[in-house]
Parts: structure tokens; sequence; C-alpha cells
């Protein structure tokens, strides 16, 4: 799965009404949606997805955020898919992020920031399947 990344757009991008301005800048930057819903996270389900993240400071807060509201998981293919993503969305600090990038013109602050992007192919397959059954992935695939 090293072309297919997963992106989340996260509770404070549904809340400031920006989906379909995200997913423009998604596809027009050549990424194909594979899959993709609406969820609204327990924080079981949230707790698990960033469970590397158990141990940092921000945890509770990032958990909190995360369960606020809906978001919307979207599974994405492309050539070189992790690496374009996160160059797509920049630097998790909005105020660090590169002009022109998802988390520079849309981002408030280094947590409310938009979006999720895998950051390895590793990770981005059992992100994927995190959201995503096998079954919905092959039914959707071309
Ligand atoms: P990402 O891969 O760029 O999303 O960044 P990380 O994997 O390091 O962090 C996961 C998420 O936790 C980020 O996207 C933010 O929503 C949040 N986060 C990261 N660093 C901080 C921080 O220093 N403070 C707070 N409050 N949230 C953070
Ligand atoms: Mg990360």
């Amino acid at each position: 799965m090293s072309n297919r990344t997963l992106a989340i757009l996260k509770p404070d991008c549904v809340q400031k009404n920006l989906i379909g301005e995200v997913i423009t800048k998604i596809t027009g930057a050549g990424f194909k949606i594979i899959s993709m819903k609406m969820v609204h996270l327990n924080e079981k389900s949230a707790g698990g997805f960033y469970e590397v993240h158990k141990e940092r400071p921000f945890f509770n807060d990032l958990i909190k955020y995360m369960t606020s509201g809906p978001c919307v998981p979207i599974a994405l293919e492309k050539e070189n898919a992790v690496e374009d993503f996160r160059k797509l969305i920049g630097a998790t600090d909005p105020a660090k992020a590169e002009e022109g990038t998802i988390r520079k013109l849309y981002a408030d602050s280094i947590e409310a920031n938009i979006v999720h992007g895998s950051d390895s192919d590793e990770n981005a397959k059992m992100e994927i399947l995190h959201f995503f059954s096998r079954k919905e992935l092959l039914e959707n695939h071309g």
C-alpha cells in the first residue's frame, strides 16, 4: 500500500465547514479518493488511533479535540502518497507550515490543525485499516 495514505479531516475542519474546500485541494493535488466516511470518534477509538502519543503531555487534550465532533477519514491513493500528502498539508504547527499548504491556509493552532496525514507507509496501512475494512477498500477500488 505504498501508494496509499490516510487523511482525516479533523473536527475543526468539519466545524468550520471546510470539508469541500479541503477535499478540492486534495483532489486538485492529484490524490484519488478510495474510501471516505464521517465518524464521531469515541475516546477508545481516538486513543487507539493516537496510541503512539499516549505518553506525550498533549495526549489528553488531543483526545478531547478529536472526540469533540465528527471527523472525515479518507483513504487516498497517489504515487508517493505519504510524502506528497505530508507536503500538501504542511508542518504540524500552522505557524511553521509553508505558504499554500492546507494547514497554513486553514489551521488555527498546533492542535486544531485541520487535517491528519500518515507519516510512513507502514502507519498508513494500519491507519487505513483503523477506519476501513478490507472489504470496503476492495469494493471501492477501481
Ligand atoms: P502530525 O503528524 O503533523 O499530525 O503531528 P504529530 O503526529 O506530532 O501529532 C499528532 C497531533 O497531535 C497533531 O496533528 C496535533 O493535532 C496534536 N499536537 C501535536 N503537537 C502538539 C502540541 O505540542 N500541543 C497540542 N496541544 N497538540 C499537539
Ligand atoms: Mg503524526
